[in-house]
């Protein structure tokens, strides 16, 4: 019935829980899963992206290894989402290398790019690069040439969400009803609070089996820290665009504000994630896709830790070549988002969107 094994071990999972229905107070996947009798592949593919991966499930499996059942759903279900990026993913060619070498993929791009806007500088004057220029970037790179690079990459991310969004919702969605305001409000409530992150009440399970709310709390930190630096960037374009403001902007400026702080969660939040993931119980996650998690959290970290540098070294010679390497890092985050954990985000909540809409119905799932 399904095509790989990761759908097929789901189904099996799915309809042992469905029948013990122990944890259905745990988070979203086991009202979503008694909702339904059968489990197609779109189903299973919505119950994953519902899915936190916080392990309490598997804590409290009276079916989990050793006993024969071997229930296991927080890996099963990691190892269905990772590869339910490839199958949504647009384009499709670019899904594998990113799959299987995420970090590598994603550190050559970024490398890659920085290597481009260097050779771009030197082709044209290799002294800017070296020289001081009171942090004025548009003397490296000039706004035109900034904006068609941004505008190109930023094209082309919007389109491949665009195909890749649709395709996931019509799998999950099939000839369902069409969602409504109350469900994608509700949706946006649950995203914000990262309601299911707390494993039924005391958070994801930790290594030591207790649960913690650390996982949520780095969560929250990269969350907020990531929509804090889009602010920061959006305002630096209205003040460009709508007064002709241009950068560099003062330390007390509105966009150097919010670039700051979001830049201090995108360094707190990516490297506690780090951390707890190398300490995670190896049974609860799917080893095969760490590069593809590892290569968003690092790029995270990276955008954050070369804009500070960058701003802190910004009237010196080191300038250049910093506002390179932070290009180069940003260029290939975005370049990577369409096939990556980011993409996570947007599926869930168009799963979260599916969860709300199917529990205000209150109909079983045909
Ligand atoms: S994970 Fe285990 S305990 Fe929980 S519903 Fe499934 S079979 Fe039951
Ligand atoms: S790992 Fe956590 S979020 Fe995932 S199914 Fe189990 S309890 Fe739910």
């Amino acid at each position: 019935m399904h095509a790989t094994e990761a759908l097929r071990e789901a189904d099996r999972l799915m309809t042992i829980c469905n029948a013990c229905r122990y944890c259905e107070g745990l988070c979203a996947v086991f009202p979503a899963m008694e909702m339904r009798f059968t489990f197609g592949d779109g189903d299973l593919n919505y119950l994953s992206h519902l899915c936190h991966q916080c392990g309490a499930c598997y804590s409290d499996c009276q079916y989990s290894p050793p006993h024969e059942f071997n229930v296991n759903v927080p890996a099963s279900l990691a190892k269905l989402r990772n590869q339910s990026y490839a199958r949504y993913a647009w384009p499709k060619f670019l899904a594998g290398a990113f799959a299987h070498n995420g970090l590598v993929v994603t550190l050559l791009t970024a490398a890659s790019v920085a290597a481009f806007v260097i050779g771009f500088v030197a082709l044209k004057d290799p002294a800017v690069l070296f020289s001081k220029t009171a942090g004025d970037f548009y003397k490296v790179m000039s706004h035109n040439a900034m904006v068609a690079l941004f505008g190109a990459v930023t094209l082309y991310v919007i389109a491949a969400f665009t195909f890749s969004l649709r395709a996931f919702w019509r799998d999950i969605n099939g000839d369902g009803p069409r969602a409504g305001f109350v469900s994608f409000w509700q949706a946006i409530g649950d995203t914000a609070h990262l309601r299911n992150l707390g494993g039924g009440g005391g958070g994801c399970t930790s290594e030591d089996e207790r649960p913690s709310a650390q996982r949520r709390i780095y969560h929250h930190f990269t969350f907020y820290g990531f929509l804090l630096c889009f602010a920061a960037t959006s305002v630096a374009t209205i003040y460009h665009y709508a007064f002709s403001w241009q950068a560099p902007y003062p330390l007390l400026s509105l966009p150097v504000m919010l670039g700051i702080l979001g830049g201090l969660g995108l360094l707190i939040g990516p490297a506690g994630l780090f951390v707890l993931a190398r300490r995670r119980d190896p049974v609860l996650v799917d080893g095969a896709h760490k590069g593809m998690d590892t290569a968003f959290i690092a790029m995270l970290f990276l955008t954050s830790l070369t804009g500070f540098l960058l701003m802190i070294l910004r009237d010196t010679s080191a300038m250049g070549i910093l506002f390179a390497l932070h290009l180069g890092v940003v260029l290939g985050l975005f370049l990577s988002l369409p096939h990556g954990k980011f993409v996570h985000g947007l599926y869930r909540f168009l799963a979260l969107v599916k969860y709300a809409s199917e529990r205000r119905s209150g109909k079983f799932v045909e």
